[in-house]
């Protein structure tokens, strides 16, 4: 079975969600039954059987002071306990949807992190390092990338990886090489700190994602690579596949591409989640 863990019901940014707007508000708009069965539609038509929505913390009011940045801030609009209750009523009505959350590893928020997944029906929680203290290393206007050199970003965002996999907030280590978004890879020199990171997610028992969004992006590669996909593979750490579409059309895209690459790092099997409980599923 396949499955695709990692989905937006809304693009990033106040001005892109304002132009795509039309497209859910005809629906009853983005937590409505039927915006949420287009994206059901999409995955069946790529023999995707089972999706789970992660929508951003940095979505929700109850985040917003987590962080000082201001387009993060800007973000938290919406009400968590909303988007809860929409997804759950969703698979009470037989949409095979999990209710999922792409977290932010913030490492000064642990507490804030624990009490927001705390009490909560999540099926699943993805673990994300997007930023590294103020800097992005995925956002364009807040660049880490201009403030440091490439092994002083990978450095940092690696022990943040492993940090963010030991804390056990987290179910899934989303998109794990994600610095090289724009181009920037990792310093061949720098591949020893890299295995010795691999070995350390892998003693936590947490999962790495095989994300296709990566091909969508200027890197146009695979989270994670197929080196470091083996790697994990070596070092015994379970995978789940992923699109991270901001949008239904994306559901599943690009799996043929996805699906080789786990097979041809050794995988054959990917993770299934309930209720935050793992299941390791066949790979068709
Ligand atoms: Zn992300
Ligand atoms: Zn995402």
């Amino acid at each position: 079975m396949l499955t695709d863990y990692h989905l937006h019901l809304q693009p990033d940014g106040v001005e892109s969600r304002a132009e795509a707007a039309h497209r859910w508000t005809e629906h009853g708009g983005h937590l409505s039954g039927s915006w949420m069965a287009r994206y059901v539609e999409r995955a069946r038509s790529r023999a995707v059987g089972e999706i789970a929505f992660t929508d951003h913390v940095h979505r929700f009011e109850e985040a917003r002071e987590w962080h000082d940045n201001p387009w993060w801030r800007a973000e938290a609009t919406e009400d968590i306990d909303a988007y809860c209750d929409a997804i759950v009523a969703a698979q009470k009505a037989g949409l095979p949807v999990l209710l999922g959350i792409e977290m932010d590893w913030l490492p000064r928020r642990q507490d804030e992190i624990a009490s927001f997944l705390d009490g909560r029906p999540f099926d699943i929680v993805l673990g994300s390092i997007h930023w590294i203290e103020e800097l992005a290393v995925d956002h364009p206007d807040y660049p880490a990338w201009d403030r440091h050199a490439p092994e002083v970003v990978w450095s940092a965002y690696l022990d943040q990886l492993v940090a963010a996999a030991r804390s056990g907030l987290f179910d899934v280590l989303a998109h794990p090489d994600l610095p090289k978004v724009f181009g920037t890879r990792m310093p061949e020199a720098m591949r020893a700190v890299l295995h010795r990171a691999v070995r350390a997610i892998a003693e936590t028992g947490i999962a790495i994602e095989c994300s296709s969004a990566g091909l969508r992006k200027p890197v146009r590669e695979l989270y994670p690579d197929p080196d470091l996909l083996a790697a994990f593979r070596e070092a015994g750490v379970p995978a789940t596949l992923a699109s991270d579409a901001h949008r239904p059309d994306d559901v599943g895209c690009d799996y043929a591409t996805a699906v080789a690459a786990l097979r041809g790092a050794g995988y054959t099997s990917i993770t299934r989640f309930r209720g935050r409980t793992a299941q390791q599923v066949e790979l068709p």
